[in-house]
């Protein structure tokens, strides 16, 4: 039986208890301390009144005391349910009551947010739990009292390892959140399989700068806490690139995970602030969660002088589906690599079920040794969403002569004009080639004539000059006719929605666009 996180975290804590095992910008954790705190949170929860398969909300930015709280969740087997901190009162709420949490734990910058929903919050007041500098406010529990007056033993609840650990919410850029459940044995084969793949060991040390409610960040969290190397939680409110350069450049970390906006906004910083650093010792990055442009990734890997460079592409619902190592980049830079060991070969299927030839696009069918559960209290999205041991979400993609994937879009976002399909990525890579454009993000509007036309939102370069028939024109000699956009609007960067990774969510650019067509 493969050990939960919370078994292996003890292991750590025994055998090299001295060690760093956890830390953020302001405090670092011992194996031992970090242990001895997850099994006071932990009998602290049970002591509360929760018993194994109770969920657990948390709500806060990204902190230390996450990484007490995914362990504790998984020593008592409890249920943790990350809350993206971006989300207005009613999402929060939303979410809350849709997985039926039993605590919630906020930390002190989202108490307001819990007071807003309170009326409509299900969980008992005893168990609100704050955390923070600030003082706790009435209505809640202090986080480090609760700790304080509960035993730092084991708690001895028996988890098995197909027990659930994890219920996070997808961020909706397909509709409305659905709650994707992990369990430990998933979560433990993930992180071994990172492991295998990035060649990872006990001392490494990781930097997470994603929000840890999210999947990438969790699952990195998993894998460097499983195999006892030092997990860092970058605890900044938000992105700082110079601030992140600099942390990555002094701090001992050797792997950090990035979105590609991310990687860009680095690459905007000037030369000198870039060269002032030394990035050596970082010696394994990660680039995913949203298409990455090849000159974004040659430029990183100039940046950091590295080789290291690995992409993956991946999911809530499915961890990861693909990695392109750092000796592929070169050959295949614009494929997200072939899938990681353990998984079966991916399946790219049309509307009929049937395998696509190779350079045809099709639905990516994966099935990982470590996919969801399935959808919390959703079975028939469930159903929909698998096909025997094999689970989409709903991405398109095309395979190679060499086995290699390359992601299309999200079936979602096509764009159905005159009958045919046309990929938004496919049109946004040739858009943003051109020097005036610094984003793009390409949706389908109502035609009369074509049933969608394509339109594009550009954002251009500082001090560029570019026109809508200058750009249809770029378009007309780089895309096959009905992949041409026909209109575009130009827009401010902060005008094009994106979610918490910077991912474009073309959904609302489509209904804003409506509205202000209407
Ligand atoms: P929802 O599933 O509700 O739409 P989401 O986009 O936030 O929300 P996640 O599980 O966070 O869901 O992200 C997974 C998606 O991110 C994938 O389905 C894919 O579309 C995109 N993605 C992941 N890796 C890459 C990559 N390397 N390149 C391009 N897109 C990627």
């Amino acid at each position: 039986e493969l050990l939960t996180f919370g078994q292996m975290l003890a292991a750590h804590a025994r055998l090299h208890g001295g060690r760093t095992g956890a830390r953020d910008l302001e405090r670092a954790t011992t194996f031992s301390q970090w242990n001895g705190r997850a099994c006071r949170l932990a009998n602290a929860l049970l002591g509360l009144g929760l018993a194994k398969g109770d969920r657990v909300a948390v709500l806060a930015y990204n902190r230390l005391e996450w990484a007490e709280i995914y362990a504790a969740t998984a020593k008592a087997g409890l249920v943790a349910v990350p809350i993206n901190f971006r989300l207005l009162g009613p999402e929060v709420l939303y979410i809350v009551e849709d997985s039926g949490a039993s605590a919630l734990i906020v930390q002190d910058e989202f108490a307001g947010v819990v007071e807003e929903i309170h009326a409509g919050l299900s969980i008992r007041a005893a168990n609100l739990v704050h955390f923070g500098e600030r003082p706790c406010p009435a209505g809640f529990r202090a986080y480090e009292d609760l700790l304080s007056a509960a035993s730092d033993r084991e708690p001895g609840v028996p988890v098995a390892a197909t027990d659930p650990w994890t219920l996070m919410y997808t961020s909706g850029t397909t509709g409305n959140p659905k709650g994707a459940i992990r369990n430990h044995k998933g979560a433990a084969l993930l992180s071994l399989v990172t492991e295998i793949e990035l060649g990872i060991h006990r001392r490494d040390g990781a930097l997470l700068v994603m929000p840890m409610c999210h999947a990438n960040s969790l699952n990195f969290f998993g894998a460097f806490g499983y195999c006892g190397g030092e997990t860092a939680i970058y605890s900044r409110k938000s992105f700082d690139p110079e601030h992140c350069v600099r942390t990555l450049a002094e701090g001992g970390s050797t792997f950090t995970s990035l979105v590609p906006t991310h990687y860009a906004t680095m690459l905007d910083l000037p030369g000198a602030v870039r060269t002032r650093h030394d990035l050596g010792r970082v010696t394994k990055l990660m680039i995913s969660s949203a298409p990455a442009r090849p000159e974004t990734k040659r430029a990183v890997m100039e940046m950091f002088r590295s080789s290291g460079l690995f992409e993956l592409y991946g999911a809530t619902e499915l961890g990861w589906a693909t990695m392109l190592h750092p000796h592929e980049q070169f050959t295949k830079l614009g494929s997200v690599g072939r899938e990681c060991v353990g998984s079966a070969p991916i399946k790219l299927l049309d509307e009929a079920g049937q395998e696509v030839p190779d350079g045809e696009p099709g639905e990516l069918y994966a099935s990982t040794p470590y996919l969801f559960d399935g959808y919390w209290r959703l079975p028939e999205k469930t159903r929909e969403a698998f096909r025997g041991e094999y689970c989409s979400v709903g991405d398109m993609a095309r395979r190679d002569e060499d086995g290699y994937i390359h992601l299309v879009d999200r079936k979602s976002n096509m764009v159905i004009s005159g009958g045919e399909n046309v990929y938004p990525s496919e049109v946004e890579t040739a858009l943003a080639a051109h020097p005036a454009v610094k984003e793009v993000a390409v949706v389908g509007l109502p035609d009369p004539k074509w049933g969608e036309r394509v339109h594009a939102v550009v954002v251009l370069r500082d001090g560029a000059a570019l026109d809508e028939a200058g750009l249809l024109e770029w378009g007309r000699d780089r895309l096959a006719g009905y992949k041409r956009p026909r209109s575009c609007s130009f827009v401010r960067d902060d005008e094009i929605p994106r979610n918490a990774l910077g991912k474009v969510l073309h959904r609302a650019l489509k209904a804003r666009l409506a509205g202000a067509a209407g």
